[in-house]
């Protein structure tokens, strides 16, 4: 028996609208009633503030569960004039309690570095927000053996810039990128074998409790394949792209997450 909360943090990425906030906080209040699982709303930055009221609005029927709010990205800069950036401490103001940083699209098409993705890190932290930072190696690098080094790297980073403490409060999503959004997620033994290493390899590089750092799996994660994934040692739940659009299915991911431990 693990100590260690799961989370379900749903990435709306650029989809979703108010509806779909409104349609999952009515079924959360009729059909969660689990304070088991950490449940995490990351809709795009316009949206934060009302789904954080909508949250609060429902509080009673929503009592007894753990739910909040996270930006999708954060810079890695305070303030000034960076057109369309947002900061950390914004997100901070309008609600939010978590950030996902380092997502792989944000890598691939945005110019998130793992130098990057350590700085905003930092902001992050700073801000009082708990960094969701995304890991994982792409097909090739997996086909040439470098998984393993790959996700050091952008753990080590984060430990030199933030100091041996750095994930005294942060989340660690493994997400391969060939399992994101293709309907090919790894398998529950892939997963495992990942999130074993990154747990170990915390545990050498930092002075945080790597037992307690929570490791979620993203990557086509669905009810279809969730019970398996979810129910691995080093598995502490899931980032859900597609299915956390879809308000019945991501329900029925956080009630498999509650019952996964
Ligand atoms: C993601 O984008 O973080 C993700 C895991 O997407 P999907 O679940 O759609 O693969």
């Amino acid at each position: 028996m693990t100590s260690r909360r799961p989370v379900l943090a749903g990435n709306w990425k650029m989809n979703g609208n108010l509806q779909l906030a409104q349609e999952l906080v009515a079924k959360f209040s009729s059909e969660l009633d689990s304070d088991a699982v950490e449940v995490v709303l990351c809709p795009p930055a316009v949206f934060l503030a009302n789904v954080k009221q909508l949250l609060e609005q429902n509080a009673a029927a929503l009592a007894g569960t753990r739910i909040g709010v996270g930006g999708q990205n954060a810079s890695a800069l305070d303030g000034g004039a960076h057109t369309g950036e947002i900061a950390a401490s914004m997100l901070a103001s309008v609600g939010c309690d978590y950030v996902i940083l380092g997502h792989s699209e944000r890598r691939a098409m945005y110019g998130d570095t793992t130098v990057s993705v350590a700085e905003k890190f930092a902001k992050a932290i700073a801000n009082g927000l708990i960094p969701i930072l995304c890991v994982g190696e792409s097909e090739s690098e997996r086909q040439q053996g470098n998984t393993f080094d790959v996700i050091a790297a952008d753990l080590e980073k984060v430990v030199e810039t933030n100091g041996k403490r750095a994930f005294d409060n942060a989340i660690i999503a493994y997400e391969p990128l060939w399992a994101i959004g293709t309907g090919n997620s790894a398998t529950p033994e892939q997963a495992q074998e990942v999130h074993a290493f990154i747990r170990a390899h915390l545990a050498k590089i930092s002075d945080s409790d790597a037992n307690a750092v929570r490791i979620l799996y993203g990557g086509s994660v669905t009810p279809d394949n969730a019970v398996e994934l979810f129910a691995q040692a080093d598995v502490d739940g899931g980032l859900i792209g597609g299915a956390s659009l879809d308000a019945d299915k991501f329900i029925n991911l956080c009630q498999m997450a509650v019952s996964a431990k």
